[in-house]
């Protein structure tokens, strides 16, 4: 388990940006994987981050204060202590993004031929379907474009 992993997604966001606006300071390296610093948000923060056990990592912010939350003061000083880290995390985003979009483009495409398997009767009961379902501008539209009357 690597920190990143054990915070949210928020944390993972807001922790790079604080990195990048260089708000963490008094970098301390106590062993060779623990290190403590202070990160300033709306406070100063006093953190301790351990790379071996992520969930024994403390910050007294009131998120993580007592509780094995890793936050993004703990991320943000994570970030500042491993070289490349940081661009290693944005890395491996962007190819999720990217690995999501060609999934979402699969996937219209194999919906598109799945309509072209289905009868006259079931496409009628999708599209009643829609017509009740979808925002008013998509009826609408359709009855705009076809002239129909009331
Ligand atoms: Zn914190």
């Amino acid at each position: 388990m690597s920190i990143i992993s054990c915070a949210s997604g928020s944390s993972c966001w807001r922790g790079l940006d604080y990195y990048k606006m260089k708000k963490v300071s008094n970098i301390k390296k106590i062993s060779e994987n623990e290190y403590t610093s202070i990160v300033s948000g709306s406070d100063k923060y006093t953190v301790y981050v351990n790379l071996i056990h992520p969930r024994q990592s403390t910050c007294n912010c009131p998120l993580a204060n007592g509780k094995r939350i890793v936050c993004k003061h703990i991320v943000a000083t994570y970030f500042s202590v491993v070289a490349g880290s940081a661009k290693k995390f944005e890395k491996e985003q962007e190819r999720l993004e990217r690995e999501y979009e060609n999934y979402r483009e699969r996937q219209y495409k194999n919906a598109i031929r799945y309509l072209h398997t289905m009868t006259k009767d079931e496409l009628i009961k999708e599209l009643t379907f829609i017509f009740n379902c979808a925002p008013e501008w998509i009826y609408d539209g359709f009855i705009r474009d076809h002239n129909i009357e009331g």
